[in-house]
């Protein structure tokens, strides 16, 4: 019996969301089922995302996240729409392979597959294009076979993290949400991204809550050979579009 996969993608409005979605919900749709897709928005449900989804042909489901006020200045970053899916799995006891997914990210159908397989942990690298700096980075672990042996680490790594990992880097056994005895979890307190850590140590934080060390890690695929994924920085904020072209919802592009 083929595992479930649950794909968490935070969204939020802006010029490129529509075709960030649909690329994203295209490629979901190739995946083999069974395949969850938890779309997360703050605040409310945009009528265009629903309607995007409706058409997609991915199981999916719409959640919606409260803003907490205390939030307001911090940068979020899709933190606290992570964490009402983390919830949701959670409250619903949703047996799978639990995915975050950012939706500006480009991924390979091949990906998916690969961390089907895991247990508890997957890793793998991840290239980070960042037009700006003009080159591409690598981060996530060095294996041999499927054990991490080290890890890629570049500029924003020189600050100590522990794991240098990328939010798109990694997949976990949903179980270990509910389950903390199973799993010897560090502790039995409920994972969760938190709003709290600086910049750059978001998925450390994270995946300390989910595994000891190294040992609990699967490498993917085999000797983490290959790149099935790549975080990019593209930003829309001031793009400016040919006169005419302009879209009254961001959603219209497709
Ligand atoms: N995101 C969001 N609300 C925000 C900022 C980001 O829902 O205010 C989502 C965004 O759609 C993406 C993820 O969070 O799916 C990561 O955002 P971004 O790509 O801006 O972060 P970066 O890649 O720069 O860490």
């Amino acid at each position: 019996e083929r595992k479930q996969l649950i794909v968490i993608t935070p969204t939020y409005n802006r010029a490129m969301q529509g075709y960030f979605l649909n690329r994203l919900g295209q490629v979901l749709r190739l995946v083999q089922p069974p395949l969850l897709w938890i779309v997360v928005e703050m605040e409310a449900a945009s009528l265009e995302t629903a309607e995007m989804l409706r058409k997609t042909g991915v199981m999916y489901r719409h959640v919606v996240c409260a803003r907490n006020s205390s939030a307001e200045d911090v940068k979020d970053r899709g933190v606290h729409q992570r964490n009402a899916a983390l919830e949701h799995i959670e409250r619903h006891r949703l047996d799978g392979i639990v995915y975050f997914a950012d939706d500006d990210n480009v991924y390979s159908l091949e990906l998916f597959e690969s961390f089907r397989g895991i247990s508890r942990f997957g890793t793998w690298p991840v290239a980070m294009l960042a037009p700006s700096k003009n080159k591409a980075i690598l981060e996530g672990p060095v294996c041999n076979g499927t054990n991490v042996i080290g890890w890629h680490t570049n500029e924003k790594s020189r600050r100590l993290r522990r794991f240098h990992v990328d939010m798109s880097g990694f997949a976990f056994n949903s179980t270990i949400l509910w389950d903390p005895k199973r799993w010897r979890r560090p502790s039995s307190a409920p994972i969760r991204q938190l709003d709290t850590v600086k910049e750059g140590f978001q998925e450390t934080t994270f995946i300390e809550q989910v595994v000891e060390d190294e040992s609990q890690m699967e490498g993917v695929p085999l000797g983490c050979s290959r790149i099935l994924n790549w975080h990019l920085h593209l930003d829309a904020r001031g793009l400016i579009y040919p006169k005419g072209w302009l879209l009254q919802k961001n959603l219209d592009a497709v």
